[in-house]
């Protein structure tokens, strides 16, 4: 009996530990994921949660680049000052791989920086639609950037999340960048699906494993990227709500 009072206590214990973990901390963390490249993850409240949104640097001779901004607006600041101080490096580009507000709602104060900002001209066409932030210089289709000593491409396969989601490919380092397109393993369902096309979704990620097989990482949007099961997960919650819708 008393030993079921001392493991009920630890776990409740634990339990006001974690609760104030999320009142206090979770801002703005950072992994490094291998080499020069860092997965950041901010939060915002979704329901009655805080829920994270990752997204990624590369650190490179040429200064900084970003793929994607901090979702928490109190970090835009704090995201420079943490590469400034840990790298020795400014950010000079920073790439939104769709309009949403968890990938654009830094493009504005980061120009303002001076950081060149990027986004497909079809991600910008919702953006203005949708009044979300823009970038100062759009890409036409799929391109290659060099910055640096680095390498990647941007490649849009096709609607799924949004109409405009694209993703970025490291062809030497074999990581794929699938901001919410690629649903983390640790998704329960499609999560927002406002402006998802659910009936094109499966056949754009079958583009993009044909198109790089084998990735060493896959960077998802949402929650836990460390499973690169990941698109296989997508392609398996695609076909549960199809199950449920008929
Ligand atoms: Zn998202």
């Amino acid at each position: 009996m008393m030993r079921f009072v001392i493991i009920m206590s630890l776990l409740s214990l634990g339990y006001v530990g974690s609760a104030n973990a999320q009142a206090l901390g979770h801002k703005l963390e950072i992994s490094h994921l291998t080499g020069d490249f860092y997965v950041y993850t901010t939060y915002q409240k979704y329901g009655d949660q805080l829920f994270p949104s990752n997204s990624m640097y590369l650190v490179t001779k040429a200064g900084a680049v970003l793929f994607d901004v901090p979702w928490d607006s109190t970090q835009f600041q704090p995201l420079l000052d943490s590469i400034a101080i840990k790298h020795h490096q400014k950010v000079v580009l920073c790439l939104a791989t769709h309009y949403h507000e968890d990938r654009t709602g830094a493009l504005e104060f980061y120009k303002q920086k001076g950081i060149k900002t990027y986004t497909t001209r079809q991600t910008d066409l919702l953006s203005q639609q949708h009044k979300e932030h823009r970038a100062q210089y759009l890409m036409d289709g799929d391109t290659t950037f060099t910055i640096g000593q680095y390498t990647f491409q941007t490649y849009y396969a096709g609607a799924g999340h949004s109409a405009d989601n694209i993703v970025v490919w490291f062809p030497k380092e074999k990581i794929l960048y699938g901001g919410c397109l690629i649903k983390s393993v640790e998704a329960k369902d499609l999560g927002n699906l406002s402006d998802a096309h659910v009936g094109a979704w499966a056949k754009t990620i079958k583009k993009i494993q044909h198109k790089f097989p084998k990735p060493k990482y896959i960077i998802t949007g949402h929650q836990d990227w460390t499973d690169t099961r990941s698109m296989e997960h997508t392609l398996y919650l695609i076909k549960q709500y199809q199950r449920k819708q008929q």
